[in-house]
């Protein structure tokens, strides 16, 4: 093995740790940013699956305001997939503060699981790219 090729390999040996340690400086963070996924995902709340939609509403009746351009406030309705097709049912006004809360709620736990499944595929990524980059050669040097 001649110097030229001994200089090769240390500079490898080198790139490697470097590589190592921005590895586990990345997973770092991800375990970090998971963990407080993971708080957001054990709250306890009440969910309302689906979106809910605001539909203007118009009454019909001769005369009224609605008819003249000038609708009533809007009403509230929940749209969500029931069996694969989007049903819509409309929300009592009496249920409207607390259906927005819990709509609310379900899709913040959706946005957290989403974000925690691309973390743990990422850090899946991770540890197998760390074992590459911390992996001897035999025999030692
Ligand atoms: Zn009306």
């Amino acid at each position: 093995m001649g110097k030229s090729d001994q200089y090769i390999i240390i500079n490898d040996d080198l790139m490697n740790d470097s590589e190592a340690s921005r590895l586990r400086l990345l997973a770092s963070r991800l375990v970090k940013e998971r963990h407080n996924l993971e708080n957001v995902l054990m709250e306890h709340h009440r969910m309302l699956r689906g979106s809910l939609l605001e539909r203007p509403k118009f009454c019909g009746k001769p005369g009224c305001k609605c008819t003249k351009g000038q609708p009533h406030p809007p009403g509230l309705c929940l749209s969500r997939l029931v069996n694969g097709t989007v049903r819509q049912v409309f929300i009592r006004g009496a249920d409207h503060e607390r259906s927005r809360k819990e709509a609310l709620s379900y899709k913040e736990y959706r946005q957290a699981l989403r974000r925690w499944r691309m973390i743990d595929k990422e850090l899946n990524r991770i540890w197998e790219d760390l074992e590459k980059a911390q992996e001897e050669a035999y025999p030692f040097e």
